[in-house]
């Protein structure tokens, strides 16, 4: 498992950096998002679903039987929307209710 940042895609809102509870990313000169070292990164998924702009990846690895899939999370109307995305780009969408872990 870690997780990969799309410079294209990050603001430089510092959401991901201020929830990381091992302060693995820091926001550089340039107001991009990137993660010190990827093998200290424990998997927790804190900074996925914090970032409102899908611009972390996880990756869900061979090892955990992911097989390569790509998790990302978008938020609307309360709801989050949890995308995974299979190395064949075959898609999945689970939807949630964070407030009662309801899901859709
Ligand atoms: S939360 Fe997303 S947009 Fe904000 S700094 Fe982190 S990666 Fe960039
Ligand atoms: S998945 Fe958890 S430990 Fe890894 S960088 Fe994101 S917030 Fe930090």
């Amino acid at each position: 498992m870690s997780i990969r940042i799309d410079r294209q895609r990050c603001v430089g809102c510092g959401k991901c950096a201020e929830i990381c509870p091992g302060n693995l990313i820091i926001i550089n000169e340039n107001k991009k998002a990137f993660i010190r070292d990827p093998r200290d990164c424990w998997g927790c998924a804190a900074c996925v679903k914090e970032c409102r702009f899908q611009a972390i990846k996880y990756f869900l690895g061979a090892d955990i039987g992911g097989k390569g899939t790509i998790m990302y999370v978008k938020k609307e109307n309360d709801l989050l929307y949890w995308f995974f995305e299979k190395p064949s780009g075959e898609k999945e969408v689970i939807i949630q209710n964070p407030n009662d872990n309801t899901t859709y």
